[in-house]
Protein backbone atom coordinates (compact mmCIF):
# COMPACT_ATOMS: atom_id res chain seq x y z
CA UNK A 1 0.00 0.00 0.00
CA UNK A 2 1.50 3.08 -1.05
CA UNK A 3 1.97 6.46 1.79
CA UNK A 4 0.96 9.67 0.38
CA UNK A 5 2.88 11.94 2.81
CA UNK A 6 3.66 15.81 2.27
CA UNK A 7 5.95 17.69 0.47
CA UNK A 8 7.41 20.23 3.11
CA UNK A 9 11.19 22.20 1.87
CA UNK A 10 11.71 20.52 -1.16
CA UNK A 11 11.77 17.20 0.52
CA UNK A 12 8.81 14.28 1.09
CA UNK A 13 8.17 14.49 4.38
CA UNK A 14 5.80 12.19 6.04
CA UNK A 15 5.10 14.27 9.79
CA UNK A 16 4.47 12.70 13.29
CA UNK A 17 1.02 11.80 12.71
CA UNK A 18 -0.55 8.38 12.93
CA UNK A 19 -3.94 9.05 11.02
CA UNK A 20 -4.46 8.00 7.48
CA UNK A 21 -6.96 8.37 4.85
CA UNK A 22 -8.19 6.01 2.70
CA UNK A 23 -7.56 6.78 -1.39
CA UNK A 24 -9.12 4.65 -3.95
CA UNK A 25 -9.49 4.16 -7.58
CA UNK A 26 -12.89 4.73 -8.35
CA UNK A 27 -13.52 2.57 -11.21
CA UNK A 28 -12.39 -0.45 -9.69
CA UNK A 29 -13.24 0.57 -6.21
CA UNK A 30 -9.67 -0.79 -4.64
CA UNK A 31 -8.23 0.87 -1.91
CA UNK A 32 -4.92 1.95 -3.89
CA UNK A 33 -2.78 3.95 -1.59
CA UNK A 34 -2.81 5.99 2.18
CA UNK A 35 -2.62 9.28 2.69
CA UNK A 36 -1.01 10.52 5.77
CA UNK A 37 -3.93 13.21 7.60
CA UNK A 38 -1.09 16.33 8.97
CA UNK A 39 -1.52 17.00 12.51
CA UNK A 40 -1.61 21.00 13.74
CA UNK A 41 2.21 19.81 14.51
CA UNK A 42 2.83 19.00 10.94
CA UNK A 43 1.42 22.14 9.17
CA UNK A 44 3.61 23.88 11.53
CA UNK A 45 6.74 22.46 10.32
CA UNK A 46 5.54 23.37 6.92
CA UNK A 47 4.18 26.49 8.02
CA UNK A 48 7.86 27.53 9.33
CA UNK A 49 9.71 26.46 6.57
CA UNK A 50 7.58 28.78 3.85
CA UNK A 51 8.30 31.83 6.10
CA UNK A 52 11.90 31.28 5.86
CA UNK A 53 11.77 30.86 2.01
CA UNK A 54 9.24 33.88 2.17
CA UNK A 55 11.89 36.08 2.95
CA UNK A 56 14.29 35.47 0.25
CA UNK A 57 12.00 34.58 -2.52
CA UNK A 58 9.92 38.20 -2.09
CA UNK A 59 13.27 39.48 -3.33
CA UNK A 60 13.55 37.17 -6.06
CA UNK A 61 13.81 39.47 -8.98
CA UNK A 62 10.71 39.21 -11.55
CA UNK A 63 13.52 38.19 -14.20
CA UNK A 64 14.07 34.85 -12.22
CA UNK A 65 10.63 34.44 -11.07
CA UNK A 66 9.19 34.51 -14.43
CA UNK A 67 12.08 31.76 -15.36
CA UNK A 68 11.03 29.82 -12.93
CA UNK A 69 7.50 29.54 -14.17
CA UNK A 70 8.46 29.07 -17.80
CA UNK A 71 10.24 25.92 -16.98
CA UNK A 72 7.63 24.58 -14.62
CA UNK A 73 5.59 24.97 -17.38
CA UNK A 74 7.58 23.38 -20.11
CA UNK A 75 7.72 20.14 -17.43
CA UNK A 76 3.74 20.24 -16.76
CA UNK A 77 3.06 20.79 -20.56
CA UNK A 78 5.45 17.64 -21.57
CA UNK A 79 4.35 15.82 -18.67
CA UNK A 80 0.74 16.32 -19.03
CA UNK A 81 -0.41 13.02 -19.83
CA UNK A 82 1.05 11.81 -16.30
CA UNK A 83 -0.66 14.25 -14.72
CA UNK A 84 -3.81 13.03 -16.75
CA UNK A 85 -3.25 9.67 -15.82
CA UNK A 86 -2.96 10.54 -12.04
CA UNK A 87 -6.26 12.56 -11.86
CA UNK A 88 -7.99 9.31 -13.67
CA UNK A 89 -6.77 6.76 -10.74
CA UNK A 90 -8.00 9.00 -7.90
CA UNK A 91 -10.73 11.01 -8.97
CA UNK A 92 -12.55 9.20 -12.18
CA UNK A 93 -13.46 11.10 -14.65
CA UNK A 94 -12.02 10.03 -17.59
CA UNK A 95 -8.98 10.42 -19.27
CA UNK A 96 -9.70 13.20 -21.99
CA UNK A 97 -11.61 15.27 -18.79
CA UNK A 98 -8.25 15.07 -16.78
CA UNK A 99 -6.22 16.08 -19.55
CA UNK A 100 -8.73 18.88 -20.42
CA UNK A 101 -8.16 19.95 -16.84
CA UNK A 102 -4.17 20.01 -16.97
CA UNK A 103 -4.73 21.92 -20.19
CA UNK A 104 -7.22 24.59 -18.05
CA UNK A 105 -4.09 24.65 -15.19
CA UNK A 106 -1.42 25.28 -17.67
CA UNK A 107 -3.53 28.35 -18.97
CA UNK A 108 -3.05 29.74 -15.34
CA UNK A 109 0.94 28.71 -15.51
CA UNK A 110 1.38 30.86 -18.58
CA UNK A 111 -0.85 34.08 -17.25
CA UNK A 112 1.75 33.60 -14.40
CA UNK A 113 4.59 33.33 -16.61
CA UNK A 114 3.46 37.30 -17.55
CA UNK A 115 4.17 38.63 -13.97
CA UNK A 116 6.58 41.26 -14.69
CA UNK A 117 3.77 42.90 -16.45
CA UNK A 118 1.33 42.28 -14.38
CA UNK A 119 3.17 43.66 -11.41
CA UNK A 120 3.40 46.57 -12.67
CA UNK A 121 2.86 49.79 -10.33
CA UNK A 122 1.95 53.32 -11.64
CA UNK A 123 4.10 56.64 -11.55
CA UNK A 124 2.56 60.13 -11.06
CA UNK A 125 5.72 62.17 -11.73
CA UNK A 126 5.33 66.36 -10.11
CA UNK A 127 1.99 65.17 -8.18
CA UNK A 128 3.76 68.68 -6.91
CA UNK A 129 6.56 70.32 -7.94
CA UNK A 130 9.41 68.02 -7.64
CA UNK A 131 7.10 65.42 -5.47
CA UNK A 132 6.45 62.12 -7.43
CA UNK A 133 4.12 59.41 -6.33
CA UNK A 134 3.95 56.18 -7.12
CA UNK A 135 2.35 52.56 -6.29
CA UNK A 136 4.06 49.24 -5.63
CA UNK A 137 2.26 45.97 -4.86
CA UNK A 138 4.40 43.76 -2.00
CA UNK A 139 4.07 39.69 -1.65
CA UNK A 140 1.77 39.01 1.60
CA UNK A 141 4.28 36.40 2.74
CA UNK A 142 3.14 32.79 3.58
CA UNK A 143 -0.47 32.36 2.30
CA UNK A 144 -2.62 28.86 1.92
CA UNK A 145 -4.54 27.21 -0.33
CA UNK A 146 -6.84 24.54 0.14
CA UNK A 147 -8.28 22.41 -2.45
CA UNK A 148 -11.96 20.20 -3.33
CA UNK A 149 -11.46 16.79 -4.82
CA UNK A 150 -13.02 17.91 -8.06
CA UNK A 151 -9.94 19.53 -9.84
CA UNK A 152 -7.09 18.09 -7.93
CA UNK A 153 -4.84 19.97 -10.45
CA UNK A 154 -6.96 22.84 -12.21
CA UNK A 155 -7.73 24.22 -8.76
CA UNK A 156 -4.25 24.42 -7.20
CA UNK A 157 -3.09 25.86 -10.41
CA UNK A 158 -5.48 28.82 -9.97
CA UNK A 159 -3.84 30.23 -7.43
CA UNK A 160 -0.28 28.46 -6.64
CA UNK A 161 1.28 29.69 -9.56
CA UNK A 162 0.51 33.56 -8.99
CA UNK A 163 0.98 33.13 -5.37
CA UNK A 164 4.85 32.00 -6.10
CA UNK A 165 5.01 34.79 -9.35
CA UNK A 166 4.05 37.44 -6.78
CA UNK A 167 6.95 36.54 -4.46
CA UNK A 168 5.13 34.26 -1.72
CA UNK A 169 5.87 30.98 0.06
CA UNK A 170 2.66 28.49 -0.45
CA UNK A 171 1.27 25.65 2.02
CA UNK A 172 -1.05 23.66 -0.34
CA UNK A 173 -3.45 21.63 1.31
CA UNK A 174 -4.97 19.38 -1.53
CA UNK A 175 -8.16 17.09 -1.14
CA UNK A 176 -7.30 14.03 1.07
CA UNK A 177 -9.32 12.18 -1.24
CA UNK A 178 -6.84 12.40 -4.39
CA UNK A 179 -3.92 13.39 -2.94
CA UNK A 180 -0.93 12.83 -5.62
CA UNK A 181 -1.47 15.02 -7.90
CA UNK A 182 -0.69 18.33 -5.93
CA UNK A 183 2.64 16.16 -5.10
CA UNK A 184 3.43 15.71 -8.59
CA UNK A 185 2.68 19.60 -8.75
CA UNK A 186 5.52 20.48 -6.43
CA UNK A 187 7.79 18.33 -6.90
CA UNK A 188 7.88 19.39 -10.61
CA UNK A 189 8.33 23.13 -9.63
CA UNK A 190 11.21 22.43 -7.27
CA UNK A 191 13.09 21.13 -10.46
CA UNK A 192 12.04 24.08 -12.80
CA UNK A 193 14.43 26.01 -10.32
CA UNK A 194 11.40 27.10 -7.26
CA UNK A 195 13.70 27.20 -4.43
CA UNK A 196 13.08 25.11 -1.00
CA UNK A 197 10.01 25.79 0.62
CA UNK A 198 8.72 28.60 -1.51
CA UNK A 199 5.82 25.65 -2.51
CA UNK A 200 4.85 22.80 -0.04
CA UNK A 201 2.27 20.35 0.30
CA UNK A 202 0.61 19.22 3.55
CA UNK A 203 -2.18 16.75 2.71
CA UNK A 204 -5.04 16.25 5.16
CA UNK A 205 -8.35 17.07 6.82
CA UNK A 206 -10.58 19.15 8.95
CA UNK A 207 -7.11 19.45 11.89
CA UNK A 208 -4.84 21.10 8.61
CA UNK A 209 -6.76 23.25 7.65
CA UNK A 210 -7.96 24.21 11.24
CA UNK A 211 -3.75 24.97 11.61
CA UNK A 212 -3.59 26.60 8.79
CA UNK A 213 -6.22 29.08 9.79
CA UNK A 214 -4.82 29.23 12.94
CA UNK A 215 -1.11 29.78 12.79
CA UNK A 216 -0.03 33.47 13.00
CA UNK A 217 2.16 33.32 9.87
CA UNK A 218 0.15 32.76 7.31
CA UNK A 219 -1.47 35.86 6.01
CA UNK A 220 -3.97 35.08 3.36
CA UNK A 221 -5.77 31.41 2.48
CA UNK A 222 -7.78 31.03 -1.08
CA UNK A 223 -10.00 27.98 -0.67
CA UNK A 224 -12.23 25.96 -2.95
CA UNK A 225 -14.88 23.16 -1.36
CA UNK A 226 -18.67 22.99 -0.67
CA UNK A 227 -20.44 26.04 0.90
CA UNK A 228 -20.75 25.28 4.56
CA UNK A 229 -17.30 24.78 4.71
CA UNK A 230 -16.19 27.73 2.73
CA UNK A 231 -18.29 30.08 4.98
CA UNK A 232 -16.74 28.22 8.12
CA UNK A 233 -13.14 28.63 6.69
CA UNK A 234 -14.19 32.65 5.81
CA UNK A 235 -15.33 32.99 9.40
CA UNK A 236 -12.38 31.64 11.32
CA UNK A 237 -10.47 32.97 9.04
CA UNK A 238 -11.43 36.84 8.83
CA UNK A 239 -11.67 36.25 12.38
CA UNK A 240 -7.81 35.42 13.11
CA UNK A 241 -6.94 38.55 10.72
CA UNK A 242 -6.24 36.93 7.42
CA UNK A 243 -6.84 37.73 4.16
CA UNK A 244 -9.63 35.15 2.67
CA UNK A 245 -11.25 34.11 -0.67
CA UNK A 246 -13.35 30.74 -0.27
CA UNK A 247 -15.17 29.81 -3.22
CA UNK A 248 -18.10 27.84 -2.29
CA UNK A 249 -20.65 25.21 -4.29
CA UNK A 250 -23.20 25.65 -6.82
CA UNK A 251 -26.67 25.11 -8.29
CA UNK A 252 -26.21 26.27 -12.33
CA UNK A 253 -29.01 26.96 -14.64
CA UNK A 254 -29.10 26.77 -18.00
CA UNK A 255 -32.09 29.02 -19.57
CA UNK A 256 -33.52 27.63 -22.55
CA UNK A 257 -35.89 29.95 -24.34
CA UNK A 258 -37.89 29.20 -27.21
CA UNK A 259 -36.12 30.79 -29.91
CA UNK A 260 -32.64 28.52 -29.07
CA UNK A 261 -31.39 25.89 -31.57
CA UNK A 262 -32.58 23.07 -29.74
CA UNK A 263 -30.15 20.80 -30.99
CA UNK A 264 -27.25 22.83 -29.90
CA UNK A 265 -29.07 23.20 -26.60
CA UNK A 266 -29.13 19.77 -26.17
CA UNK A 267 -25.67 19.10 -27.16
CA UNK A 268 -24.64 21.81 -24.10
CA UNK A 269 -27.07 20.11 -21.56
CA UNK A 270 -25.46 16.41 -22.17
CA UNK A 271 -22.42 18.05 -22.08
CA UNK A 272 -22.59 19.97 -18.91
CA UNK A 273 -24.71 18.05 -16.90
CA UNK A 274 -22.96 14.58 -16.84
CA UNK A 275 -19.26 15.53 -18.20
CA UNK A 276 -17.05 14.63 -14.88
CA UNK A 277 -20.09 12.99 -14.10
CA UNK A 278 -21.53 16.07 -12.84
CA UNK A 279 -18.49 16.65 -9.75
CA UNK A 280 -17.81 20.03 -11.65
CA UNK A 281 -18.89 23.83 -9.47
CA UNK A 282 -19.77 25.07 -12.99
CA UNK A 283 -21.81 21.63 -14.37
CA UNK A 284 -25.34 22.74 -15.26
CA UNK A 285 -27.65 20.79 -12.85
CA UNK A 286 -30.79 22.80 -13.51
CA UNK A 287 -32.44 23.54 -17.03
CA UNK A 288 -34.90 25.83 -17.13
CA UNK A 289 -37.15 25.41 -20.07
CA UNK A 290 -39.38 28.19 -21.49
CA UNK A 291 -42.64 26.72 -22.47
CA UNK A 292 -43.55 25.76 -25.23
CA UNK A 293 -40.33 23.82 -25.90
CA UNK A 294 -39.68 21.34 -22.71
CA UNK A 295 -41.04 18.19 -24.10
CA UNK A 296 -38.94 18.89 -27.52
CA UNK A 297 -36.02 19.93 -25.65
CA UNK A 298 -36.75 16.62 -23.33
CA UNK A 299 -36.73 14.36 -25.97
CA UNK A 300 -33.23 15.38 -27.95
CA UNK A 301 -31.74 15.32 -24.06
CA UNK A 302 -32.89 11.82 -23.61
CA UNK A 303 -31.89 11.07 -27.75
CA UNK A 304 -28.24 12.03 -26.70
CA UNK A 305 -28.22 10.14 -23.28
CA UNK A 306 -28.90 6.59 -24.79
CA UNK A 307 -25.57 7.19 -27.05
CA UNK A 308 -22.99 7.87 -23.73
CA UNK A 309 -21.01 5.48 -22.50
CA UNK A 310 -20.53 5.12 -18.36
CA UNK A 311 -17.18 3.34 -17.54
CA UNK A 312 -13.90 3.08 -16.45
CA UNK A 313 -12.13 6.50 -17.61
CA UNK A 314 -8.86 4.45 -19.18
CA UNK A 315 -11.31 2.96 -21.21
CA UNK A 316 -12.22 6.09 -24.05
CA UNK A 317 -15.64 6.38 -22.46
CA UNK A 318 -17.85 9.40 -21.85
CA UNK A 319 -18.43 9.43 -18.09
CA UNK A 320 -16.79 8.14 -15.20
CA UNK A 321 -17.59 6.86 -11.78
CA UNK A 322 -18.14 8.93 -8.35
CA UNK A 323 -15.36 9.81 -6.22
CA UNK A 324 -16.29 7.51 -3.66
CA UNK A 325 -18.59 4.90 -2.56
CA UNK A 326 -20.11 6.85 0.09
CA UNK A 327 -20.78 9.97 -2.72
CA UNK A 328 -22.05 7.99 -5.10
CA UNK A 329 -24.80 6.67 -2.20
CA UNK A 330 -25.33 10.08 -1.46
CA UNK A 331 -26.26 11.14 -5.43
CA UNK A 332 -28.14 7.85 -5.10
CA UNK A 333 -30.66 8.95 -2.51
CA UNK A 334 -30.89 11.93 -3.88
CA UNK A 335 -32.09 9.53 -7.30
CA UNK A 336 -34.62 8.16 -5.22
CA UNK A 337 -35.91 11.38 -3.47
CA UNK A 338 -36.83 12.53 -6.52
CA UNK A 339 -39.10 9.47 -7.82
CA UNK A 340 -40.27 9.72 -4.70
CA UNK A 341 -41.50 13.71 -5.02
CA UNK A 342 -43.02 12.88 -8.20
CA UNK A 343 -40.55 14.10 -10.59
CA UNK A 344 -40.43 11.96 -13.89
CA UNK A 345 -37.20 10.00 -14.15
CA UNK A 346 -36.99 9.88 -18.03
CA UNK A 347 -33.75 8.69 -17.61
CA UNK A 348 -32.48 6.74 -14.74
CA UNK A 349 -28.77 6.06 -14.10
CA UNK A 350 -29.56 3.74 -11.64
CA UNK A 351 -30.00 1.26 -14.67
CA UNK A 352 -26.66 1.83 -16.07
CA UNK A 353 -24.44 -1.16 -17.08
CA UNK A 354 -21.22 0.38 -16.78
CA UNK A 355 -17.84 -0.82 -18.88
CA UNK A 356 -15.87 -1.10 -16.13
CA UNK A 357 -15.23 -3.05 -12.69
CA UNK A 358 -18.63 -4.30 -10.91
CA UNK A 359 -16.61 -2.55 -7.41
CA UNK A 360 -16.40 0.89 -8.94
CA UNK A 361 -18.71 4.19 -7.74
CA UNK A 362 -21.17 4.03 -10.50
CA UNK A 363 -24.13 5.45 -11.16
CA UNK A 364 -25.37 6.61 -14.85
CA UNK A 365 -26.26 9.91 -16.06
CA UNK A 366 -29.96 10.48 -14.91
CA UNK A 367 -32.46 12.97 -16.17
CA UNK A 368 -35.60 14.34 -14.79
CA UNK A 369 -38.32 16.16 -15.56
CA UNK A 370 -40.82 18.13 -14.58
CA UNK A 371 -39.12 18.81 -11.35
CA UNK A 372 -40.41 21.82 -8.77
CA UNK A 373 -38.88 24.15 -7.17
CA UNK A 374 -38.63 22.78 -3.84
CA UNK A 375 -38.44 18.99 -4.42
CA UNK A 376 -34.46 18.19 -2.77
CA UNK A 377 -33.23 17.42 -6.52
CA UNK A 378 -33.75 21.33 -7.28
CA UNK A 379 -32.52 22.79 -3.66
CA UNK A 380 -29.51 21.17 -3.26
CA UNK A 381 -26.24 20.64 -5.04
CA UNK A 382 -26.05 16.86 -5.89
CA UNK A 383 -22.62 16.85 -7.45
CA UNK A 384 -23.67 13.83 -9.56
CA UNK A 385 -24.98 13.22 -13.09
CA UNK A 386 -28.25 14.19 -12.64
CA UNK A 387 -29.84 16.66 -14.49
CA UNK A 388 -33.42 18.25 -13.60
CA UNK A 389 -35.19 19.90 -16.15
CA UNK A 390 -37.51 22.76 -14.78
CA UNK A 391 -40.53 24.38 -16.89
CA UNK A 392 -41.29 27.73 -16.68
CA UNK A 393 -43.90 29.92 -18.81
CA UNK A 394 -41.68 33.31 -19.50
CA UNK A 395 -38.19 34.99 -19.75
CA UNK A 396 -39.31 36.68 -16.51
CA UNK A 397 -40.04 32.97 -14.50
CA UNK A 398 -37.01 31.63 -15.38
CA UNK A 399 -35.37 34.91 -14.16
CA UNK A 400 -37.09 34.67 -10.73
CA UNK A 401 -36.19 31.13 -10.58
CA UNK A 402 -32.63 31.99 -11.34
CA UNK A 403 -32.07 34.63 -8.71
CA UNK A 404 -34.36 33.47 -6.03
CA UNK A 405 -31.52 30.48 -5.88
CA UNK A 406 -28.81 31.08 -2.90
CA UNK A 407 -26.24 30.16 -4.88
CA UNK A 408 -24.63 32.17 -7.56
CA UNK A 409 -21.76 30.31 -9.58
CA UNK A 410 -22.52 30.24 -13.08
CA UNK A 411 -25.46 30.45 -15.27
CA UNK A 412 -25.84 29.88 -19.48
CA UNK A 413 -28.90 31.34 -21.77
CA UNK A 414 -29.47 29.61 -24.81
CA UNK A 415 -31.40 32.02 -27.07
CA UNK A 416 -30.98 33.66 -31.33
CA UNK A 417 -32.22 37.29 -29.54
CA UNK A 418 -29.17 38.97 -28.71
CA UNK A 419 -31.69 41.88 -26.89
CA UNK A 420 -32.89 38.55 -24.50
CA UNK A 421 -29.32 37.47 -23.82
CA UNK A 422 -27.92 40.82 -23.16
CA UNK A 423 -31.34 41.34 -20.71
CA UNK A 424 -30.13 38.39 -19.06
CA UNK A 425 -25.97 39.35 -18.68
CA UNK A 426 -27.86 42.29 -17.15
CA UNK A 427 -30.22 41.01 -14.81
CA UNK A 428 -29.07 37.74 -13.43
CA UNK A 429 -27.41 37.52 -10.01
CA UNK A 430 -24.79 35.27 -11.12
CA UNK A 431 -21.15 35.44 -11.44
CA UNK A 432 -20.80 33.90 -14.87
CA UNK A 433 -23.08 34.08 -17.17
CA UNK A 434 -22.69 31.27 -20.88
CA UNK A 435 -24.45 33.29 -23.69
CA UNK A 436 -25.07 29.98 -25.63
CA UNK A 437 -22.12 28.44 -23.80
CA UNK A 438 -22.99 25.55 -21.48
CA UNK A 439 -20.02 26.21 -18.92
CA UNK A 440 -18.46 29.49 -18.68
CA UNK A 441 -15.12 29.13 -17.00
CA UNK A 442 -13.25 32.33 -18.00
CA UNK A 443 -9.88 32.04 -18.76
CA UNK A 444 -6.77 32.67 -16.92
CA UNK A 445 -6.52 36.36 -17.66
CA UNK A 446 -10.40 36.85 -16.30
CA UNK A 447 -11.24 35.97 -13.08
CA UNK A 448 -13.34 33.03 -12.20
CA UNK A 449 -15.80 33.65 -8.77
CA UNK A 450 -19.21 33.45 -8.28
CA UNK A 451 -21.60 35.38 -6.24
CA UNK A 452 -24.07 35.11 -3.59
CA UNK A 453 -23.29 31.73 -1.54
CA UNK A 454 -20.76 30.61 -4.18
CA UNK A 455 -18.36 32.90 -2.95
CA UNK A 456 -16.73 34.53 0.43
CA UNK A 457 -14.38 37.32 0.08
CA UNK A 458 -14.33 40.10 -2.04
CA UNK A 459 -11.60 38.92 -4.81
CA UNK A 460 -12.44 36.02 -7.79
CA UNK A 461 -9.91 33.13 -8.33
CA UNK A 462 -6.79 34.25 -10.79
CA UNK A 463 -6.41 36.84 -13.62
CA UNK A 464 -6.19 40.77 -12.16
CA UNK A 465 -8.10 39.72 -8.84
CA UNK A 466 -5.30 36.79 -8.24
CA UNK A 467 -2.47 39.03 -8.44
CA UNK A 468 -4.74 41.83 -6.14
CA UNK A 469 -5.26 38.82 -3.64
CA UNK A 470 -1.50 37.42 -3.37
CA UNK A 471 -0.05 41.52 -2.82
CA UNK A 472 -0.53 44.37 -0.83
CA UNK A 473 -0.35 47.68 -2.24
CA UNK A 474 1.70 50.25 -1.55
CA UNK A 475 2.18 54.22 -2.57
CA UNK A 476 4.95 55.75 -1.98
CA UNK A 477 5.15 60.10 -2.22
CA UNK A 478 8.72 61.27 -3.05
CA UNK A 479 10.67 63.94 -3.16
CA UNK A 480 14.75 64.56 -3.40
CA UNK A 481 15.73 67.57 -1.44
CA UNK A 482 16.30 70.73 -2.79
CA UNK A 483 17.51 73.23 -0.79
CA UNK A 484 14.12 75.61 -1.93
CA UNK A 485 12.21 73.26 0.08
CA UNK A 486 13.04 74.28 3.31
CA UNK A 487 11.27 76.43 5.77
CA UNK A 488 8.88 75.47 8.77
CA UNK A 489 4.95 75.68 7.48
CA UNK A 490 2.51 73.60 9.75
CA UNK A 491 -0.19 73.90 7.09
CA UNK A 492 -1.64 70.60 5.62
CA UNK A 493 0.52 69.83 2.97
CA UNK A 494 -1.54 70.30 -0.49
CA UNK A 495 -0.04 70.24 -4.61
CA UNK A 496 1.69 73.36 -5.41
P1 LIG B 1 -15.28 19.93 0.67
O1 LIG B 1 -15.85 21.20 1.15
O2 LIG B 1 -15.72 18.66 1.30
O3 LIG B 1 -13.68 19.95 0.83
C1 LIG B 1 -12.89 21.03 0.34
C2 LIG B 1 -11.62 21.12 1.16
O4 LIG B 1 -11.97 21.39 2.52
C3 LIG B 1 -10.81 19.82 1.19
O5 LIG B 1 -9.44 20.14 1.09
C4 LIG B 1 -11.16 19.20 2.53
O6 LIG B 1 -10.12 18.43 3.07
C5 LIG B 1 -11.41 20.41 3.40
N1 LIG B 1 -12.41 20.16 4.46
C6 LIG B 1 -13.39 19.21 4.45
N2 LIG B 1 -14.11 19.29 5.59
C7 LIG B 1 -13.61 20.32 6.32
C8 LIG B 1 -13.94 20.89 7.57
N3 LIG B 1 -14.95 20.43 8.31
N4 LIG B 1 -13.20 21.93 8.00
C9 LIG B 1 -12.18 22.42 7.27
N5 LIG B 1 -11.82 21.91 6.06
C10 LIG B 1 -12.52 20.87 5.59
O7 LIG B 1 -15.50 19.90 -0.92
P2 LIG B 1 -15.21 18.72 -1.93
O8 LIG B 1 -16.24 17.67 -1.72
O9 LIG B 1 -13.78 18.33 -1.90
O10 LIG B 1 -15.45 19.46 -3.32
C11 LIG B 1 -16.70 19.62 -3.91
C12 LIG B 1 -17.29 20.96 -3.57
O11 LIG B 1 -16.42 22.01 -4.01
C13 LIG B 1 -18.61 21.22 -4.27
O12 LIG B 1 -19.46 21.86 -3.38
C14 LIG B 1 -18.23 22.16 -5.41
O13 LIG B 1 -19.26 22.98 -5.89
C15 LIG B 1 -17.16 22.96 -4.77
N6 LIG B 1 -16.29 23.57 -5.77
C16 LIG B 1 -16.45 24.90 -5.98
C17 LIG B 1 -15.67 25.53 -6.92
C18 LIG B 1 -15.82 26.99 -7.18
O14 LIG B 1 -15.02 27.52 -7.93
N7 LIG B 1 -16.78 27.68 -6.60
C19 LIG B 1 -14.72 24.79 -7.66
C20 LIG B 1 -14.60 23.43 -7.40
C21 LIG B 1 -15.39 22.83 -6.44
Amino acid sequence: MTLIGHFVEGKRFVGTSERRGDVFDPATGRRTGEVALASTADVAVAVEAAARAARSWRDASLAKRSAVLFAFRELVHARRDRLAEVITAEHGKVLADAAGEVQRGLEVIEYACGIPSALRGAFSENVSTEVDSYTLRQPLGVVAVVSPFNFPVMVPLWFVPIAVACGNAVVLKPSEKDPSAALLLAEWFAEAGLPDGVLNVVNGDKEAVDALLDHPEVRAVSFVGSTPIARYVYQRGTAAGKRVQALGGAKNHMVVLPDADLDLAADAAVNAGFGSAGERCMAISALVAVEPIGDALVARIAERMAGLRTGDGRRGCDMGPLVTAAHAARVRSYVEAGVAAGAVAVVDGRDVQPDGDPGGFWLGPTLFDRVTPEMSIYTDEIFGPVLSVLRVGSYAEALELVNANPYGNGTAIFTNDGGAARRYQHEVEVGMVGINVPIPVPMAYHSFGGWKSSLFGDLHAHGEDGVRFFTRAKVVTSRWLDPRHGGVNLGFPTQS
